[in-house]
């Protein structure tokens, strides 16, 4: 399974949801909030959480490179 972006929409957490790992962005510093971006992805039964700001150079740097392999899946 390949990287996904989840948008917050809430601070809530249910408590069925796999056990959590939150990882600091070095640059931004972000915490998780509504104003965050968090990107996710499984490793084995936990989920890695990576919260930036939006304006992030590392986070629009992962958006770009999801970006640029959205357009190389779609053009095979
Ligand atoms: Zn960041």
């Amino acid at each position: 399974m390949g990287l996904f972006r989840s948008e917050v929409s809430s601070m809530s957490v249910p408590s069925e949801d796999p056990a959590r790992r939150l990882n600091l962005c070095p640059i931004c510093l972000a915490e998780p909030a509504e104003t965050n971006v968090a990107v996710m992805w499984p490793d084995g039964d936990t989920v890695i959480e990576n919260w930036h700001t939006p304006e992030c150079p590392s986070y629009l740097e992962l958006e770009w490179d999801l970006m640029v392999n959205a357009e190389k899946v779609q053009a095979r």
